[in-house]
């Protein structure tokens, strides 16, 4: 049974719908959101970025046996004498892959490379580069270089036996990959991909290839919201511009909920807004309509839309930058959490602003910027030029998001500031 919106709401401290602070709407979101179930099956090179659905444990351990870390002689540590170097008879080699088999008598060594199994009985490698021909077909191993156990990888040093490897709810990286595969595994448990449509709203607006009227402009939201949803991984559903038209709304969101697991709209939500889309929302869904302390990106639609089946609503502003803004705020962390992603939050850096920047305390503010390298060496961030939130320039100009905490005040230049960076995030 889901939770009603008022019920959740009754929960948040410091709730105002008029004027909510963003950790507040963050926290109800992650209330509010339900996460998939359905789980697939997947070849591993597939499931890179996708979220597993279960604990991996390891069935075996990694490495399997003791092997070398080096390429070099294995020896037995008991042989190294106490003073002086050590000259030691090779019993033979032991290759990656090509172990050297049979009993190593004392008192002997073993050529060995990287990777080589240890034969039976010997405990430390020293590194080719150490040693040197004593004739006779022996080593010469200088003193003091290395100790008993120096230079062994052990068995199942990376991965035990029964160990978790890997936890449900992860997302799914390169490395991840690679574990994997270590562990011989060629498929892998992940949840099945959400699925998010998404479309305009406004009669100013106009798709690429149609005249441009006077007064119209071409949609560019459904072309950040697409890019950005690409990054999640998520499946999309395009429903491209809807008119500002009482059927075409209830159509698209209708189409939409029956359809996706969460629709985004972006446009229609502010407070003057003359047009349907609130209306359409408040009548097709339980829908909250929220002013949030925050700039750019004030007005904001939240709640469930749908009939029978019903599709979380993210109802945006529409001015590209307050869209872009509230999608990392809120939706980015809500989609991963609904695709069964635990959650991880973002990675600020700290740099130094460049100039003083005037911000009232009691809303939090995105500032478009721009980290470099000052000549002392540390992070230093430039506000990208006006800070419109129709300026979509100051977006693709930035390479991060200068947050302003909702009681933080003006800042002096050189004040350390939080930047969200763009890498790895878009
Ligand atoms: P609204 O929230 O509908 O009042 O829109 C605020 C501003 O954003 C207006 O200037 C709109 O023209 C603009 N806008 C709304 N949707 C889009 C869009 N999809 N692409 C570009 N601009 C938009
Ligand atoms: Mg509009």
């Amino acid at each position: 049974m889901n939770e009603s919106l008022e019920h959740i709401a009754s929960c948040i401290s410091g709730y105002d719908p008029n004027a909510l602070p963003v950790a507040q709407a963050q926290e109800f979101i992650a209330r509010l959101v339900p996460r998939v179930q359905a789980v697939e099956m997947l070849p591993i090179r597939s499931a890179l970025g996708r979220v597993l659905a279960r604990d991996v444990m390891s069935t075996i351990d990694v490495p399997s046996h003791d092997n070398s870390a080096m390429d070099g002689f294995a020896l037995r540590g008991m042989d190294l004498a106490d003073e002086g170097p050590t000259l030691l008879p090779v019993a033979g080699t032991g290759l990656a892959g090509q172990q050297f088999s049979g009993a190593v008598p004392p008192g002997h060594c073993v050529r060995i490379m990287t990777g080589a199994v240890m034969p039976d009985g010997l405990d430390t490698v020293v590194p080719q580069e150490f040693t040197s021909a004593a004739g006779d077909g022996r080593v010469s191993i200088p003193h003091g270089i290395v100790r008993t156990g120096d230079n062994r990888r052990l068995r199942g040093e990376d991965l035990a036996l029964g160990e978790t490897a890997l936890r449900a709810g992860r997302l799914l990286r390169p490395a991840d990959l690679g574990m994997l595969a270590s562990l011989g595994q060629a498929e892998v448990p992940v949840f099945r991909r959400l699925r998010v449509a998404f479309f305009s709203t406004g009669d100013e607006l106009r798709s690429i290839g149609e005249p441009l009227a006077e007064g119209c402009v071409y949609d560019s939201n459904r072309y950040t919201i697409w890019a950005m949803l690409q990054r999640l991984g998520v499946d999309v559903i395009d429903l491209g511009v809807v008119r500002d038209d009482p059927a075409a709304l209830r159509e698209a969101f209708t189409q939409a909920a029956a359809n996706a697991d969460a629709v985004i709209t972006s446009g229609g939500v502010s407070v003057g807004e003359a047009d349907h889309t609130k209306r359409i929302m408040a009548e097709l869904g339980e829908v909250l309509f929220w002013k949030i302390a925050m700039r750019p990106g004030r007005p904001m639609a939240i709640g469930r839309i749908g009939g029978e089946r019903q599709a979380i609503l993210f109802g945006l502003p529409g001015n590209p930058v307050a869209v872009m803004v509230t999608f990392y705020a809120f939706v980015r962390d809500a989609l991963r959490c609904m695709s069964g992603a635990t959650a991880e939050p973002l990675p600020l850096l700290q740099a130094a602003c460049t100039t003083g920047l005037r911000k009232k305390a009691g809303r939090t503010e995105y500032q478009r910027g721009i980290v470099s390298r000052g000549d002392d060496g540390r992070w230093q961030v430039a506000i990208t030029g006006s800070q419109g939130s129709g300026i979509l320039r100051s977006m693709s100009e930035a390479n991060g998001l200068v947050v302003l905490h909702h009681h933080q005040g003006h800042v002096a230049a050189g004040d350390l500031v939080d930047v969200l960076m763009f890498d790895g995030l878009v």
